[in-house]
């Protein structure tokens, strides 16, 4: 890979473009991956490319319901395994889930590959692999619907960045508690998740695990609060809210560039 100078202005988002590039020619990535990054990138320059209070909110009530979940699953696909494996474990780590890799376009030797990229971060087990990987998600169609019997099956919250509408709808029909990371504000995922963090996988993973730490000690009761008082649609409105005095201040100015 050519080296990105710091100086260049768009430096981070073509670094991450490129670890997302060298997944799928390591077969890490699914070819519709890099479309999917692709939209993920546009909404993020809409948003400015910066973590915002909305999204802060939502790092917040995840962490809550992540520490109050009995069996919490990150599933993990191509991307999110290339963007932030180390994040990926930390967050096992210290909030107790369990990690699957769970891939849209599903073949073995991805499976295999994604499994190794977590490995290689520190992760002991990463389900969704091998012959435990036969559980079924009934509402969805054909090999999609495909989870482990010791994972998502039995989870009680599933965090699933960079997912698929379907997928995500699928879960909550049967009873899950979805936690989503998607740029995109208006997509189906982000519209039908409990708590839809609308931020960038690489910036929102960092802070979701220092958010876990902090609030890993607080009485159950308080973190319930936190739940009760986190209204998902409100804070998408936000989200859209934002977008739109953003790009009326950018129209008004006549430029974004300062
Ligand atoms: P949906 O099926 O939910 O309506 P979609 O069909 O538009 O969404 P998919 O390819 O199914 O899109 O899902 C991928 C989602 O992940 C997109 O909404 C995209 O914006 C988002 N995304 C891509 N890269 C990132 C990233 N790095 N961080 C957060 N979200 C991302
Ligand atoms: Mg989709």
């Amino acid at each position: 890979m050519d080296e990105i100078p710091d100086s260049h202005p768009r430096a981070e988002s073509l670094r991450i473009r490129h670890k997302i590039i060298h997944g799928m020619e390591h077969n890490v990535v699914a070819k519709a991956g890099l479309i999917a990054h692709g939209r993920g990138e546009a909404f993020d320059y809409l948003l400015g490319e910066e973590t915002t209070l909305p999204a802060k909110k939502a790092i917040k009530a995840a962490a809550a319901a992540l520490l109050l979940s009995k069996y919490p699953v990150i599933s993990v696909n191509g991307n999110s395994a290339v963007l932030t494996p180390h994040e990926i474990v930390e967050l096992a780590e210290v909030s107790g889930a369990k990690i699957e890799a769970n891939i849209f376009y599903r073949s073995p030797e991805r499976l295999e590959a994604i499994k190794k990229v977590l490995e290689e971060a520190g992760a002991k087990e990463v389900l969704g692999v091998g012959e435990t990987a036969n559980g079924e998600i009934p509402e969805i169609s054909s090999v999609r619907r495909v989870v482990d019997t010791r994972g998502i099956l039995i989870a009680d919250t599933v965090l699933v960045p960079i997912e698929d509408g379907d997928r995500t709808q699928a879960l909550r029909k049967i009873g899950k508690t979805v936690i989503a990371v998607d740029l995109n504000p208006l997509s189906r995922t982000s519209q039908l998740a409990n708590i839809t963090i609308v931020d960038n996988h690489v910036r929102c993973m960092p802070l979701l695990v220092e958010e876990v730490k902090k609030l890993k000690n607080t009485p159950k009761e308080e973190l319930k609060k936190i739940l009760k008082n986190y209204d998902n649609k409100k804070v998408l409105g936000e989200v859209l809210k934002l977008i739109r005095d953003r790009l009326k201040e950018i129209a008004e100015k006549g430029s974004t560039i300062t």
